[in-house]
């Protein structure tokens, strides 16, 4: 079984087109060549490897030591660094082009980038004294380091499988202050990369003896995957994006030194109330799986898939509306979502966070329904396992289930806030 286009098809393909091309959508060339580069690894290297990390729930390791050798692991990191410099919009780009071509990398590669992104460009953005602004700088160099010149992979477990990963109450993974640092104690459901990342990008509630809980004392720390007391645990055996081996970490009495920490106390929690958009960069591999199902249908009913017999298909009426639905949904997601993504920044009116909520829901939701008209109008031979299609439609179906911003809670802020000024009940 094989899903790889062997060079020569793909030449006779030609090169896949950007997502979002550069002239219509006023990008410089420095994007354009970042995307570009993105879409060359992805085309021609992950698309091949993409099935095999699928079926075994293997971890994209080869991608990875790609990634480190093209820079694409150091994307957001200052070019004063040694990273490429791109800003959120870049990056966001960038990474919808690799999720057309494996979601699992594209996803992966996104808790790894935030902690970049979150340490370097947002941090940028937000209130600091002087003392902590050079106590951060110094901090991120060290990470930074690492993955430029080492090509370290950091990953962001959250999720606790209660309302904190929700933004609803304080994360129950504590961190106690200790001399030089603190002890960790606590336990990450979901936690993509777990057993391959370097270090792990934990969010935890720095919390001292007799102290009360609180949202505002989260820190956001990397714990070396090698120290004591950090364990991996339980299986990995999803309906999709089977390569992200989110399995559990639990973590026992890790000591975690001062020098990891990705933010200065009380940003993580400045950040996420002041720079919402930090949570809508799950959203990019979705905007590449919706380009992946759209362009697979057009090459199928057209007879050019390779390893399918030549068959047209597109004469068929009912074919054509298909394809024009998925057209017109894929030109909503895209421009709802690059708006999105360029007004990200701190402080967003009303209006750019209901639009970034709108955004979210339209690529996670969207990307699938795309996905099922691919299906349905490309019929049987089409969604066998040989080829591509129904590991998106699979891929796909995870998007709307990624907290902060599921597609649930996305109904459910648009609804409330729309309708209500902060502050505002009912009698
Ligand atoms: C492929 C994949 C990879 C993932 N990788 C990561 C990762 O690397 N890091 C990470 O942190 N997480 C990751 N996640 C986890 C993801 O973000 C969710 O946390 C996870 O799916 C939660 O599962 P759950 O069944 O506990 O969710 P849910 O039960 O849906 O949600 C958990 C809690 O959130 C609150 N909540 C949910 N829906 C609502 C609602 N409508 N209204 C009010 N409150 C609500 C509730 O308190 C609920 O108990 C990943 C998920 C998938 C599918």
């Amino acid at each position: 079984m094989s899903t790889q286009p062997a060079s020569a098809d793909l030449d006779a393909i030609g090169p896949d087109a950007p997502i979002f091309d550069p002239e219509a959508f006023r990008l410089t060339d420095e994007q354009a060549a970042i995307m570009a580069t993105a879409r060359r690894l992805g085309r021609t290297v992950f698309a091949g490897r993409a099935a095999a990390y699928d079926r075994e729930a293997k971890f994209p390791s080869e991608n990875y030591k790609d990634l480190h050798a093209s820079g694409l692991l150091g994307i957001a990191i200052p070019k004063t660094h040694g990273g490429l410099g791109a800003d959120y919009r870049t990056y966001a780009m960038t990474a919808a082009e690799i999720g057309r071509y494996c979601g699992a990398t594209a996803l992966t590669w996104n808790m790894h980038v935030c902690s970049t992104l979150w340490s370097g460009p947002l941090a940028d953005d937000l209130d600091m004294d002087v003392a902590t602004r050079a106590e951060h700088e110094r901090r991120r160099a060290i990470h930074y380091r690492r993955i430029v010149d080492h090509g370290a992979i950091y990953s962001q477990p959250f999720s606790e499988g209660g309302a904190a990963a929700a933004g609803g109450v304080a994360f129950g993974t504590e961190a106690k202050p200790v001399k030089g640092g603190w002890i960790v104690n606590g336990k990450k459901i979901f936690a993509s990369l777990s057993g391959h990342a370097d270090y792990y990008g934990v969010l935890c509630t720095e919390l001292a003896e007799g102290d009360k809980a609180s949202r505002r004392n989260t820190l956001y720390l990397a714990l070396p995957a090698k120290a004591e007391g950090v364990s991996v645990v339980g299986g990995w055996d999803p309906l999709g994006m089977r390569g992200t081996v989110s399995r559990t970490l639990i973590f026992k009495d890790v000591f975690v030194a001062e020098d990891e920490a990705l933010m200065p106390r009380g940003v993580y929690f400045k950040a996420a109330s002041s720079w919402p958009h930090m949570f809508l960069t799950l959203s990019p591999t979705y905007v590449g799986l919706a380009q992946a199902a759209y362009d697979f249908t057009v090459r199928y009913l057209r007879g050019e898939v390779p390893g399918t017999p030549p068959v047209k298909r597109r004469m068929y009426p009912t074919k054509q509306i298909a394809v024009a639905q998925m057209q017109i949904k894929l030109e909503q997601i895209k421009a709802i979502w690059f708006q999105a993504v360029t007004e990200a920044g701190p402080n967003p009116t009303k209006e750019q966070v209901l639009r970034a909520y709108a955004a979210q829901y339209s690529a996670m939701e969207g990307a699938n329904e795309i996905a099922t008209l691919a299906i349905r109008t490309c019929g049987g031979q089409a969604m066998l396992k040989s080829l591509p299609l129904e590991r998106i439609y699979r891929d796909s179906r995870c998007g709307s289930l990624m907290l902060p911003w599921t597609a649930e809670l996305c109904l459910d802020r648009i609804g409330r806030e729309a309708l209500y000024e902060p502050g505002e009940k009912d009698e």
